[in-house]
Order: structure tokens, then sequence, then C-alpha cells
């Protein structure tokens, strides 16, 4: 038997990173399994090359939970371990990672470290009162196996064992305050969580755990569509099948393998942001992969696994890295690539796919200036007649009609088709085409196509009467005078509350409607970027802002005009402007019960 020191400087550094690395405990399963995975791999590699003699058998590492006697174990039938390989790997090696890790992060109170730094064998100490190795290398001759014990001092024993089999044992007495882990139901979700895709297999209470090829390390010309869709099942259980997917395989300049699949996301962005699960070597390491893909491309899900991403630091780090950055570039490439392949393939199914991937699209493009210069030739605007056109193609179809007095093209669009029907119906008859533009970030997009595409401006539907929408030089000719225009001006304004409303009178069509109420587009827009942050807070406190216009040709008006009591007048404007009104939607409460109630009196 042999005692000793382990080598460390700090008198007992096993209080410290309990102290300082408490969220993370559970990380110590994945590290030993991996260990036990890296054993067996270094085995069947000595195998192949010749140099292991010893029987492969069953190479399976088993995961060993014992309530009564409080231990866990982790069994491998790896290439094991001599005396001499336990005093390098685990007394010298192993644990002065550990201390350097210890000194690195003394000062520092964020938690969440000890993941990223990997801390290997040591990390069974976090939940352990005392630790076992029974090993058997490959190597030794009949009675030489090994058994190590240290009880989380700097002190260890070490006596020869009669342990039969080739392979590794760690036992672990787990401590009273880890007793979480001697319930099957924790460790069988550890399990699922970081050793499902691990390339040898793993069992615990005789049932295999993982899958040990998964998808993303076969080669694409292996895989059927079928196979891709089976994988995504495999990783969301309850999701939708996705839309598509795309294959990553790179050895140069980094190693990069993965599956990337695009979710449905219909309008909104709220789903299923950080699906993306981050591999290193088959070991789940995070799902949160921000730093290492371009925010938007979050919003994919799947499969990423490299071993040059450095899991053993901070994110500040990472973010700088360049095998992170290139890695990062190379997705953001492959992305590009495979929508613009899809688009030019197969136009229809594109568009048929269009109200899924639109959002992000637009989302890519607002968020990451490379994104935006490869998908501006594969964006698509929609219509109000579910058309799609590009941009080039849409300029094309709208310049001749809708380019305005100062020659800018006009894109009239609607962000609700319900609420702005009669709006839609008048730009339509001006023979006008109408965007569609009611997604989540559409009124950002439109801000930023403004600014993006040359001579071009979006006005909403709603923001003016349709002959003003885009300002031409015709303007017609209004019949009243400006004294009776005076008149019915005083008599509208005193039917609306002045602080909301704009009145205006202009000379509309005879068959256009007697009075409407417009949205003016540059207020609505400071609104909507006053609720959404973008500046412009300090109008978030004033209400919304209507102009009122009334048609000053409609025959109504001089009906107005030539009514004798001044009571008569107001009633009818008054009508006439609730009318405007109800079909905005604005006539609630005591209002839209004194219409009813006037209507009936009017029938
Ligand atoms: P790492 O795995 O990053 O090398 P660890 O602290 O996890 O660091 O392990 C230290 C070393 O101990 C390993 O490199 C390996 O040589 C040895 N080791 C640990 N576990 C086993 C095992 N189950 N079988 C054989 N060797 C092992
Ligand atoms: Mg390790």
């Amino acid at each position: 038997m042999t005692t000793g020191k382990i080598n460390v400087q700090t008198e007992n550094i096993f209080p410290i990173i309990k102290k300082f690395l408490y969220s993370d405990h559970e990380i110590f399963l994945r590290e030993l399994v991996a260990n036990a995975v890296d054993a067996t791999g270094k085995i069947k590699t000595l195998t192949s090359i010749g140099e292991n003699k010893t029987d492969l058998g069953n190479l399976a590492v088993e995961v060993i939970l014992d309530k009564e006697n409080k231990t866990l174990t982790i069994r491998d039938r790896g290439l094991g371990m001599t005396s001499e390989e336990v005093e390098k790997y685990i007394n010298q090696i192993a644990f002065s990672g550990a201390e350097e890790f210890v000194n690195k992060y003394k000062d520092q109170t964020e938690g969440n470290l000890i993941g990223k730094f990997g801390l290997g064998f040591y990390s069974g100490f976090m939940v352990s009162d005392k630790v076992e190795i029974y090993s058997r290398s490959f190597k030794s001759t009949e009675h030489e196996a090994i058994r190590w014990t240290c009880d989380g001092s700097p002190d260890y024993t070490m006596t020869n064992d009669s342990k039969e089999g080739r392979g590794t044992d760690i036992i672990l007495h787990i401590n009273e305050e880890s007793n979480e882990f001697l319930e099957e139901a924790r460790i069988k979700t550890l399990l699922d969580k970081y050793c499902s895709f691990l390339p040898v297999e793993i069992k615990f209470n005789d049932e295999l755990i993982n899958n040990t090829a998964p998808a993303w390390v076969k080669k694409p010309s292996e895989l059927s569509h079928d196979d891709y869709l089976a994988f995504y099942k495999e990783l969301y259980p309850m999701a939708e099948d996705p839309l598509f997917y795309i294959h990553l395989n790179v050895d140069f300049p980094f190693n990069l393998t993965g599956i990337l699949y695009f979710p449905k996301l219909k309008k909104n962005l709220e789903v299923q942001k950080n699906k993306i699960q981050l591999y290193c070597r088959q070991v789940f390491v995070t799902d949160s992969v921000e730093g290492i893909v371009p925010e938007f491309l979050t919003l994919l899900h799947g499969v990423i696994d490299s071993p040059d991403i450095p899991l053993n630091v901070s994110r500040s780090y990472l973010q700088s890295d360049s095998n992170v950055k290139k890695i990062s570039n190379h997705i953001l490439k492959k992305v590009s690539d495979k929508l613009e392949e899809l688009f030019k393939e197969n136009r229809t199914d594109f568009e048929a796919k269009w109200d899924d991937i639109g959002v992000f699209i637009k989302y890519g493009m607002l968020s990451e200036e490379k994104f935006y210069d490869r998908a501006k030739s594969f964006c698509l605007l929609k219509n109000t007649d579910a058309k799609y056109f590009t941009f080039d193609e849409y300029k094309l179809v709208v310049e001749p009609n809708q380019t305005d007095k100062d020659n800018k093209v006009v894109y009239t669009y609607t962000s609700n088709l319900d609420e702005q029907y009669s709006f839609v119906e008048g730009a339509k008859n001006k023979g006008y085409d109408v965007l569609q533009m009611d997604g989540v970030i559409d009124s950002h997009f439109v801000n930023f196509l403004e600014h993006k595409l040359e001579n071009i401006s979006f006005t909403r539907v709603d923001s003016d009467t349709s002959d003003n929408l885009i300002k031409k030089d015709e303007k017609r000719p209004v019949v009243l005078s400006e004294e009776e225009q005076k008149t019915i001006k005083e008599i509208a304004e005193i039917a609306v509350e002045k602080e909301k409303y704009f009145v205006q009178l202009e000379g509309l069509s005879e068959t256009d409607a007697p009075a409407m109420i417009t949205r003016p587009e540059f207020m609505r827009r400071m609104k909507e970027m006053a609720a959404t942050g973008g500046g412009y807070e300090f109008m978030s406190g004033m209400g919304e802002q209507f102009n009122l216009i009334i048609n000053a040709n409609h025959p109504m008006m001089k009906r107005v005009l030539n009514t004798e009591a001044a009571e008569e007048k107001q009633k009818i404007i008054r009508q006439v402007i609730d009318l405007a009104m109800l079909s905005q939607g604005l006539l609630k409460g005591e209002a839209l019960n004194g219409f009813i109630r006037r209507s009936v009196e009017l029938i």
C-alpha cells in the first residue's frame, strides 16, 4: 500500500470549489461518463493498431446506483490504468488542473464556470465524501489491479486489488447534501441530457441510454429525408416537422459537424429560441449557443458538434475567439447558400414556405449586414393577392403607377387586412398594389427597407385618403366655397375630441365616403418606435393622433349647409363622423350607444 499527498499547493481546495461552483454540480456525471467513453475509445484504437492483446468484450459503459450503500458507480471496459498512470494522470494532472481552475476563478462570484472549464475527474468530489478508483490496465499481468481512494483531503491511499476484468470503476460515495444523485429519476434525466449521443453504449439499470451513431456524425449521402426527420423527432419529440435542414460538415480549417433545422416559425419570433444543442465529440455541452452562431440563427434548431470550440472559457472570450468567428461565418454562409438554393431550384415551394421562413429571413436581414447582402436577392414581398415578388421584381411592377411627383416610388402596404379593408380597397381602386406587412417585425422591416432600398418609400394604406397616398400633381377641385368649408369644419370640430382628431376638408370624389379617419404615417411610426424602444420614448405618453377628413365634394355637405336648424346640422355631421369611426373600430362605449340610438331614430 502507498499513501501520499496529492500534488496541490492549496491545502484544501474542495471547499473552495464547492462554494464557488455550486450551481453546476450535476456535470460530474457528464465528466466521468465522458472519461469512461474516452478510455473505451482508446482501447478500440489500441486494438486496431495491434497493441492490445486482451479480448475487447462487451464495451458498454455502465452507470450503477446503489441506494443502500449510497454509491454511484461508473464502470467501463476501457484501457484501464496502472498504478503509475494513476499517479501521473490522477494524482498529478487531474488535480493540478483543478488547482489551476481554483486559482483562476477564486475571485469571481459568477457561478456556472465549472461546466465551461471541464474539471473532469476531479468534479466527482463535488458530490462525494469519498471517491474510489478500481482499475485494471490492459497492460497488467495477473494480480496487478489497483484501488485508489481519497476522501476529499489532499491525502490518498493506493493499494493492489484483485479486480478481474480490464477497465475502470469509479465509485462515488455520495455526500449528504448531494443525495438527489441517489435518485434514479435524477440520474436518468442527467444521462439523457448529457449522454444521449455518446459514441459508446451507456447503460443504466440495463437500459440503453444513447444512440451511438446520431445522424450528424454520418455522411449526408448515407441519410434519407426520413432519417433527417426522424433525428429531428429524436431531438424534439413534441415538435412539428421542420421545413428543411442543413447538414454541416467541415474539417478544415476547423472541425465542425452538425445538422441545423428550420422550424415552422409562423408569424411570431417568441417560439423556441435557443434550441440548438452544442456538443463536443458527441458529449452534450450546452443549449445556449449565443456567441457561437449569429443571434438570429438561434431561431434554428438542431445540433452543432465541434472539438474546436473552446468550452472551458468564459463567454466574452468565446466571442473574440478566431475559431468561433470562423465557425459563425461558416454557418451564416451555409444558411444563406441553402436558402438561395431553395429559392432558385423551386420558387413555388419557396413561396409556399415563405409565411414560415419570412420572419426568420427578415430578422436576419435586420440584424446581420452580411446576411442582408445575401438575402436581398431572395427575400420576398407578398401582396394582398398572395403574389410574391423579389425586391427587384416588385419595383418594376409598381414603378409605372406608383411614382410620386418627386420621383419616389411609393409602396403602399397594410398591416392588417381586416381592419384596413376599406383603405386597401381604396388603394386598389386607384390601381395601386398593396403589400401585406402584417408580421411581428414588419414595422421595423419597413423602416429598414426605406433606408436600404434606393428611392423607395412605404405608406400604409390608412395613412391618408387614397387620392393622397401617393402625392401626384393632380388635385381635384373643391365644390364648396371657402366660407362653406369653414362652416362645415366648425361643426365637425364640435363633434370630436380636439386633441385626438385633426379636422381637414378635402375635395375627394363624390363617390368616396363623406368622411374618413386616417393615421398619419409619420406620427404612427414614431409611436410604434416609442413602443418598441427605438428612441422617441418621449412620444409614448402621447395619445394616438388621427386625421378626420371630411369630403367637401360629397353631396351630404350641401345638405348640411341647406339645413336650417343648427341642431339638425350637428346631427348629420355627427352621424357621418361616427360612420367613419365605426369603420375603423374607433367607436366604443357611450359613443357607440349614441350612434345606435341616432341611427334607429333616422330609420
Ligand atoms: P481529461 O479527460 O480532460 O484528460 P480528466 O480529469 O477527466 O481530464 O482525466 C484525467 C486523466 O485521467 C485522463 O486524461 C485519463 O488519462 C485518466 N482517466 C480518467 N478516467 C479514466 C478512465 N475511466 N479510464 C482510464 N483513464 C482515465
Ligand atoms: Mg475528462
